[in-house]
């Protein structure tokens, strides 16, 4: 049997990563590019850039596109803003150009498949959870993802217990509503906070570095956005009750979150039945990644039935 190319690619508002690799697994090019701000361009330029992988490595049968929810759940569509991109959209239109399988899926979806020792694990469930650009949540029971309501709307939904005096007050989401979780959440969430408290911009990465340093109004904000994402995790644990909980996306990346997660959460609910948490590895093609190895399960699978 040849080989086949398959892509991952990954969007969110400010980059296109994409990840190429033949179906037996061997990684041939990664790409990063700027993302444009609307939809008729973000499709011309993904078809650019499939263009390309073609005439370079042969012929593409699999995509997999990885997005934060609020591109995977939000229903309209064409000719509006990045925030208002339907991804199913784009995956269609992709599909009907080239004539390949194109399929979305979320970023925790992909964060997860990029380990393939965790995705390994047959029996039990998993909690996977991305936070980054946008955040996203997903559900597995016995190494298959499982559909949740509670996961499909979880960033855009209310942030549990906001009070506007601790957790301070948010401008509009992209979504049209006030203090949603992802408000909180995402790099961008906590950039915010720190500016809120401090009056000046820092980067996520310094305020992660601050922590480290002891800098308090880094360890204060921090502080802050671990018990936000303690309050937010709650309903999901208690309802799915997962035995392990995975982290991924770059504002999961502090070295001690997940010890200091499991102790905000035991402030919250029985400690004995809290999810083993674990941090994925990182970089930021770790979405692309994570959706060319499903790209490559899917052209397999593909090619068995
Ligand atoms: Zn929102």
């Amino acid at each position: 049997m040849s080989d086949s190319v398959v892509m991952g690619i990954s969007i969110d508002p400010q980059s296109i990563h994409s990840v190429t690799n033949t179906s037996s697994g061997r990684e041939v090019y990664r790409n990063v590019q700027n993302c444009p701000d609307d939809f008729p361009k973000l499709s011309e330029r993904l078809k650019q850039l499939v263009s390309s992988n073609v005439w370079r490595f042969g012929k593409v049968t699999t995509v997999v596109i990885s997005v934060c929810e609020h591109l995977q759940t939000f229903s309209n569509g064409r000719n509006s803003r990045l925030s208002q991109v339907n991804a199913a959209q784009l995956a269609i239109d992709l599909s009907n150009h080239f004539g390949f399988d194109c399929s979305v899926v979320s970023t925790s979806q992909a964060g997860l498949a990029s380990d393939c020792n965790i995705l390994d694990v047959d029996n039990g469930s998993v909690l996977s959870l991305s936070l980054d650009i946008g955040c996203s949540l997903s559900f597995y029971k016995n190494g298959k993802w499982s559909a949740q309501s509670l996961c499909r709307h979880w960033a855009h939904s209310p942030l549990p217990d906001f009070q506007w005096l601790i957790d301070g007050l948010t401008p509009v989401c992209r979504c049209g509503r006030e203090a949603c979780i992802e408000q909180f959440l995402s790099i961008e969430g906590i950039e915010r906070q720190y500016h809120q408290v401090v009056l000046q911009d820092r980067s996520l990465a310094d305020i992660f570095s601050g922590v480290e340093e002891g800098d308090i109004h880094s360890t204060r904000v921090y502080r802050a956005f671990i018990d936000q994402l303690a309050r937010s995790l709650l309903l999901p644990i208690e309802e799915l009750a997962p035995k392990q909980l995975v982290l991924s996306g770059f504002a999961t990346t502090y070295p001690s979150l997940n010890k200091e997660l499991r102790v905000a959460l035991s402030r919250y609910h029985s400690s004995d039945s809290l999810p083993v948490i674990s941090q994925n590895s990182q970089d930021s093609f770790v979405f692309a990644y994570g959706a060319a190895l499903m790209a490559i399960k899917n052209n397999n699978n593909h090619l068995r039935s």
